[in-house]
């Protein structure tokens, strides 16, 4: 088969789904690849770097000898109409934010595979986009607030006397959250975090953090956090907005799969806060976990900055598309028979899982 990749077209993202190593794994598997032209510049990969794929500067040419397009976000509908009838795509479809499945995947009979739905099992995580991009962005987030805040994160003992450590609040122990904590910890400060999930005490604990308790224990399905009650949510307002005075920099990380982002952080709570304060919100494309928080802006209130980036995984896309690369490659290789042909075992609980489109038709055969 060909396995293709173009150029991203979403504004910002500068991470590319196939790099010079997936490159590599997959020629030597068998497979044609075929790469648009630059499609890996931004993200810091030359053409010359991708030995062993076919290089080809009009795009169209490309998708129209695809089998399977590998992207970073969902085909713009131009592209997907260049497409080979027939073929797959498989990427960070967001198939929750793009709501119906584009008319265009009937007509042209393609198959999707959005790696988002991913079941999170243990054998499925090589090939986890979720956990591998949060990485970046909790890293992201936290040098983020610490080019914003006016203070040091580290405690200074110079002649000019001594500088107290900023506190920082981590809310939400996940997968950004927790390497926002060891991120934090490294550049000095007194880090602290909190998770409706009761396990995250131990894990914050582990890379040096504090954990906070404000009384709140809400462990949903599948290894996720449930929605908090509204008598849960007033107990975790009440106890975070006495805290908060005391803290220089939140990042905020939380969210319950498939819903808005619980918003914890209130107007009142902010203007509470000591000025130079910084909140970096990474729920800001799902709603915020800040009632202040604008998507893609930075909002100055009593003294605090609210900040609500967008893509941070973007941001650091040399290293996020090296991770996202091999997920993907991973994922692939459950649909890779020998020489390099294409069988898609749909009773796989990973490609069914995933699966959006198979030829056409809205979700798994079956499902
Ligand atoms: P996520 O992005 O959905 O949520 C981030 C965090 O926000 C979660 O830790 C959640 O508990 C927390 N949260 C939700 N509501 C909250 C509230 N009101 N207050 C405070 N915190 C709140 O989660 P994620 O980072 O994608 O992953 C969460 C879990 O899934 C973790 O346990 C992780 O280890 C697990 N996981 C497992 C696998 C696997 O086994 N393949 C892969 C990735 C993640």
């Amino acid at each position: 088969i060909t396995v293709a990749t173009i150029r991203e077209q979403s504004e910002g993202e500068r991470r590319v789904a196939l790099t010079p190593e997936t490159c590599r794994k997959l020629a030597a598997k068998g497979v044609t690849v075929l790469l648009e032209s630059g499609a890996g510049r931004v993200a810091g990969f030359e053409d010359a770097e991708y030995g062993d794929a076919r290089i080809e500067a009009d795009r169209a040419t490309v998708l129209a000898q695809a089998d399977v397009l590998l992207c970073v976000q969902a085909p713009v509908p131009a592209d997907l109409q260049s497409l080979k009838p027939g073929s797959v795509v498989i990427g960070a479809l967001a198939p929750h934010r793009n709501g119906n499945l584009s008319p265009i995947y009937g007509e042209r009979r393609l198959s999707a595979f959005a790696l988002e739905k991913l079941p999170r099992t243990t054998r499925a995580q090589a090939m986890d986009i979720l956990s591998s991009q949060a990485g970046m962005a909790g890293y992201k987030a936290v040098l983020i607030a610490a080019q914003r805040a006016p203070r040091f994160f580290p405690m200074l003992t110079t002649a000019a006397g001594t500088i107290r450590p900023s506190k920082v609040l981590v809310i939400g122990a996940g997968v950004a959250g927790l390497q926002a904590i060891a991120t934090a910890k490294r550049l000095g400060a007194q880090v602290e975090g909190f998770d409706v999930r009761p396990e995250t005490r131990e894990q914050i604990e582990s890379l040096g953090g504090r954990f906070l308790d404000l009384g709140v224990s809400a462990a949903g399905e599948g290894g996720y956090a449930r929605p908090l009650t509204d008598d849960e949510r007033a107990l975790q307002q009440q106890r975070l907005a006495e805290h908060l005075k005391g803290v220089d920099v939140i990042v905020a990380t939380a969210a319950v799969p498939g819903r808005p982002a619980p918003k914890i952080i209130t107007t009142a709570m902010v203007a509470g806060m000591r000025r130079g304060s910084v909140i970096v919100d990474l729920a800001a494309e799902s709603g915020g976990n800040c009632e202040l928080t604008l998507p893609g802006e930075d909002v100055e209130r009593d003294g605090v900055t609210v900040v609500g980036p967008l893509n941070l995984a973007s941001m650091g896309a040399l290293h996020a598309s090296e991770m996202y690369a091999r997920n993907l490659f991973n994922f692939l290789g459950l649909m890779l028979a020998d020489g390099g042909a294409l069988r898609i075992p749909f009773d796989d609980e990973l490609v069914a899982g995933t699966c959006i489109a198979h030829e056409g038709a809205e979700s798994a055969p079956g499902a």
